[in-house]
């Protein structure tokens, strides 16, 4: 019997704006829908927390085929991610910018005896 070759899982894809995994083909849908809704959050956010677009990360192709390394650029993505996370001004935790406003709604200051 032989045995049957190990397949692959499909590669993912860290998306730069929001920092989840998505498969090669679905984070090209995904990105520009993040990105819009990216917007309409950073919109709602006060004038002071209000970030940046952020940027998608370049990462060049290595290798003479040009082949780009996903684990470069998921990494590049995750650290892009990172940055977009906005710290609370009251508990100092990041967030993803709306559940910060979630988070912020039962955030309250710690009372210091
Ligand atoms: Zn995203
Ligand atoms: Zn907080």
């Amino acid at each position: 019997m032989q045995l049957s070759p190990v397949t692959k899982p499909p590669p993912t894809v860290i998306c730069y704006i929001c920092g989840r995994e998505f498969g090669s083909k679905s984070i090209s849908i995904h990105e520009p829908q993040c990105l819009k809704k990216w917007h309409l959050e950073n919109d709602k956010l006060p004038k002071n927390m209000q970030r940046p677009e952020p940027k998608k990360p370049e990462v060049r192709p290595i290798g003479a085929k040009g082949s780009y390394d996903i684990v470069a650029i998921n990494e590049a993505a995750w650290q892009s991610a990172q940055s977009q996370l906005v710290a609370c001004d009251i508990c100092g935790r990041t967030f993803l910018s709306d559940r910060l406003l979630i988070h912020q709604r039962s955030c309250k200051p710690k009372k210091t005896k």
